[in-house]
C-alpha cells in the first residue's frame, strides 16, 4: 500500500523520538513491500522562530493532504511565557482542531517486566489492558468566548459545559467499536448525579449500547472512577468519556505505567486520518542528550499503522517488538538503564518480525 506520513517533530526531545519511530516505520514498510513518504513540517516554537506562528499554513495543509500525522512534542522554556502571544501549544490544538479530530484515544497496558517502575504493587497491576477515550473538541475547554467569562472586577469567571447529542454520539459509538475488537466493555464516565450535559450522556450511552449487543456496558462516577483505576485498573476494558474528566484520568492511568516516556496516543476524527503523538512533552531537560525513551512515539506509530494504514497485523508486531526489546532488559535511562535513544530504537527494530520474517534489511542500527 501506498501512504503520505507527515511528520511534526516539534520541539525538544521531538526530532529525536520521532526519527525512531520513523525509522521503524521504514523497517515495517520495506518488511511489507508497503510504499510510505515522508514530509517534515514545522510546528509549536520551531514554527514560531520560523514563521512567527505555531501552526503554519503550510503545515495545517500538508497535513490535510496526508494519511496520517505523527508528532513529537511541543514547548519548551525559550516559549514559556504565559503573557506571550504565540504559544507552541496553540499549535497542538489549532492542528487537532484543524484535522478535525474529536476523539483521542491512550492504551495502558504496564509491561509486567517494568512493575518494578510503577508506585502500584505488581499485583494491582496484574492483568491491566485499559484504553481510554476521551472526547476532544467539546465540553468546558471549548465554551464559545460569550460562554467564558471573567467579571470585569476580575473576580468572578465563567467556563460553560456544553455537549450536543451529537458529539456525545459518534465518541462513544467510536468506544464500542473499539471495544468489540478488545475484551468486549465498555465503561462510560460521567458525573450523572450532578450535571445536566451527563444526564444527556448517559441516556444516548445507552442507545448506542443497543446496536452493540455483543458489548457490555457499565456507567461510573467520574469520582468512583478516579480511585477504582488506582485500587483495580484490572477491571477495565475500554473507557469513554467527556473532555475534561478524559484529561484528568489518562494522566492518571499514565502513572500505572512506570514512565511517561512509554505511552502512545491518537486523535482521530470522521475518517482515517488521524494524529499520533506520545502522551509525553518536550522533556527540555533531556533535550539534544539522546537518552529520551522513544517507545511512546514508536508505539503511536504502532497506532498509526492501525488506525490510518488499516494494518493492524503490522501494529501488532511493532508492539510485540517493544514487548520483547523491555522483556530482553533494554532500558533507557527513564527506566533505569543507559541505552541511548537510538539504541533504544536499533533494539526494537532488530526484534520486529512481520508476517513472519525479520525486517532485519531495514533496521538500519546506528
Ligand atoms: P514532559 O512530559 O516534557 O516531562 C516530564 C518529565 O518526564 C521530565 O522529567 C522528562 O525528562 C520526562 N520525560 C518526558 N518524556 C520522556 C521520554 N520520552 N523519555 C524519558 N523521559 C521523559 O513535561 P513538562 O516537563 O511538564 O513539559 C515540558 C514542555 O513540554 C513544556 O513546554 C510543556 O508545555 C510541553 N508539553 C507538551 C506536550 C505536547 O506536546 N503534547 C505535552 C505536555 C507538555
Amino acid at each position: 500500500m501506498h501512504a503520505r506520513i507527515a511528520l511534526c517533530p516539534g520541539d525538544g526531545i521531538g526530532p529525536e523520538i520521532v526519527d525512531e519511530a520513523r525509522r521503524v516505520l521504514d523497517a515495517v514498510a520495506a518488511a511489507g513491500g508497503h510504499d510510505l513518504t515522508y514530509g517534515e513540517h514545522l510546528i509549536g516554537g520551531a514554527a514560531i522562530d520560523a514563521a512567527g506562528t505555531a501552526l503554519p499554513a503550510d503545515t495545517l495543509a500538508a497535513c490535510a493532504a496526508a494519511d496520517a500525522v505523527l508528532l513529537g512534542a511541543v514547548g519548551g522554556p525559550r516559549w514559556d511565557d504565559p503573557q506571550a502571544r504565540v504559544r507552541p501549544e496553540q499549535g497542538l490544538l489549532a492542528l487537532r482542531q484543524g484535522l478535525g479530530l474529536w476523539a483521542n484515544l491512550r492504551p495502558v497496558a504496564p509491561y509486567p517486566c517494568l512493575s518494578e517502575q510503577s508506585s502500584l504493587r505488581p499485583e494491582r497491576l496484574a492483568g491491566v489492558d485499559l484504553l481510554v477515550i476521551r472526547e476532544l473538541t467539546g465540553g468546558l475547554y471549548f465554551g464559545t468566548p460569550k460562554e467564558r467569562t471573567t467579571g470585569p472586577d476580575g473576580r468572578r469567571a465563567v467556563d460553560t459545559l456544553v455537549y450536543t447529542e451529537h458529539e456525545i454520539r459518534r465518541v462513544v459509538a467510536l468506544a464500542f467499536r473499539v471495544a468489540a475488537g478488545r475484551r468486549g466493555k465498555v465503561t462510560s464516565i460521567d458525573k450523572a448525579n450532578v450535571l445536566e450535559s451527563s444526564r444527556l450522556w448517559r441516556p444516548v450511552t445507552v442507545e448506542v449500547a443497543a446496536d452493540h449487543p455483543g458489548i457490555a456496558l457499565d456507567h461510573m462516577l467520574v469520582d468512583a472512577a478516579a480511585m477504582r483505576l488506582i485500587t483495580h485498573p484490572a477491571q477495565f476494558d475500554v473507557i469513554v468519556t467527556e473532555n475534561m474528566f478524559g484529561d484528568i484520568l489518562t494522566d492518571e492511568a499514565a502513572v500505572l505505567a512506570g514512565s511517561i516516556g512509554l505511552l502512545p496516543s491518537a486523535s482521530l476524527g470522521d475518517d482515517r486520518r488521524g494524529l499520533y503523538e506520545p502522551i509525553h512533552g518536550s522533556a527540555p531537560d533531556l533535550a539534544g542528550q539522546g537518552v529520551a525513551n522513544p517507545v511512546g512515539t514508536i508505539l503511536s506509530a504502532a497506532m498509526l499503522l492501525r488506525h490510518s494504514l488499516g494494518l493492524d497485523g503490522e501494529a501488532r508486531a511493532v508492539e510485540r517488538a517493544v514487548d520483547q526489546a523491555l522483556r530482553d532488559g533494554c532500558r533507557t535511562r527513564d527506566l533505569g538503564g543507559a541505552l541511548s535513544t537510538a539504541a533504544m530504537g536499533a533494539a526494537i527494530r532488530e526484534r520486529l518480525a512481520v508476517d513472519g520474517g525479520a525486517a532485519s534489511a531495514a533496521t538500519g542500527s546506528r
